[in-house]
């Protein structure tokens, strides 16, 4: 049985991570301090055999008894308003969390995945977004944190990719939405859908002309899993090419959720990408994958997801 390390496993992304690699027969270890993850997305998984939880910062020395083939480093948080609050650990998870992934995969001879992001892109000049584009980012912005995070951590996996000869593979998210998001995490999905079912107006951040091209999250896993079992080191851009201003999203969530909600306006933050598009070339050219799940149906899944919450978990998780 192959074994795997998933970091950030109790987060949306790696719980589903979990529930692929289980699914196709891997002993899975996930590894989380759960800062901003979330028990409840992976305790249908403790009675399993081959699942194991470790309650664990990476970015602190990790120990891990046995072998282990694979690696994925998808420890970090993730949304804006969490990696403000907590920026230090944000750049710390980024950067010695992925430098013990990488020793503890040479030690174990292991494949290392990391979780990039389409934030290493910045506020970006050129649209879409292909791989060999170098970014514009803002070191000293708010944002800066996060990317210049996820910037160095790249750099390191393809040092430890050039130097030691670790098998590495790095993968650029863009905005990916889906069940076990928290309804607090800032993200305008789960803003508008919490918003819309606690009778709330939707907050559009700017005039709503900012665009986003949202991808679902099972299309995202299999992406993952295609680029891990791929031959491929250089970063491939994983993501959803269809785009969409906030504005016209809103109206969408609006008639999705059957509301008669009101849109109201509040101030754009500070270094807020102007538009983000995947060019996905390159995942379709090496992985043969593209996405499949269109946006009225990954959004009516998440909103059913949302809807089973309880009034008070609706409206307590929205503090
Ligand atoms: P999430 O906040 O739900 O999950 C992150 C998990 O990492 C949480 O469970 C958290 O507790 C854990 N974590 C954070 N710091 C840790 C540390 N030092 N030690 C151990 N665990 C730690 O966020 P997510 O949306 O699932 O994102 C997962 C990964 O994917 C992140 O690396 C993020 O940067 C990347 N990503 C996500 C998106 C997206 O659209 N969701 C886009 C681009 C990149
Ligand atoms: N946004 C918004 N209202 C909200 C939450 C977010 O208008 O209640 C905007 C946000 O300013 C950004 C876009 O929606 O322009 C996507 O934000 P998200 O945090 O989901 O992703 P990111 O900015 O990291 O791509």
């Amino acid at each position: 049985m192959k074994r795997i390390l998933i970091t950030g496993g109790a987060g949306f992304l790696g719980s589903h991570l979990c529930d692929r690699f289980i699914k196709e027969g891997y002993h899975v270890i996930a590894m989380d301090n759960l800062i901003t993850g979330d028990l409840r997305n992976i305790e249908h998984l403790f009675k399993l055999e081959n699942f194991e939880f470790y309650h664990h910062d990476v970015s602190k020395f990790i120990h891990v008894p046995g072998e282990l083939d694979y690696i994925l480093h998808f420890a970090s948080p993730a949304s804006p308003i969490d990696y403000l609050k907590i920026p230090i650990q944000t750049l710390k998870v980024g950067s010695l969390g992925i430098h013990n992934c990488l020793g503890l995969a040479r030690v174990k001879n292991a494949r290392v995945l990391i979780a990039s992001t389409s934030e290493i892109y910045g506020d970006p000049q050129v649209h879409p977004q292909t791989e060999d584009y170098w970014g514009h980012v803002n070191t000293v912005g708010p944002r800066g944190v996060y990317d210049e995070a996820k910037r160095f951590q790249e750099s390191m996996t393809m040092a430890y990719h050039t130097f030691h000869g670790v098998e590495t593979r790095i993968v650029r998210i863009f905005n990916t939405y889906g069940p076990r998001m928290r309804l607090n995490d800032g993200r305008v999905i789960p803003a508008f859908m919490g918003q819309a079912l606690r009778g709330e107006d939707l907050t559009i951040f700017g005039d709503g002309s900012q665009t986003r091209s949202f991808c679902y999250v099972d299309d995202l896993i299999e992406g993952i899993y295609r680029l891990l079992h791929s031959d491929y080191a250089q970063p491939v851009n994983i993501g959803n090419p269809i785009e969409i201003s906030i504005a016209d999203f809103a109206e969408e969530i609006i008639k999705l959720t059957n509301t008669d909600q009101k849109v109201i306006y509040k101030d754009l933050p500070v270094d807020d990408p102007k538009q983000r598009q995947p060019d996905i070339t390159k995942a379709k050219e090496i992985l043969g994958w593209e996405p499949k799940v269109g946006r009225e149906e990954g959004l009516a899944i998440t909103f059913e997801y949302f809807k089973g919450f309880s009034r008070d978990r609706l409206f307590d998780e929205a503090k």
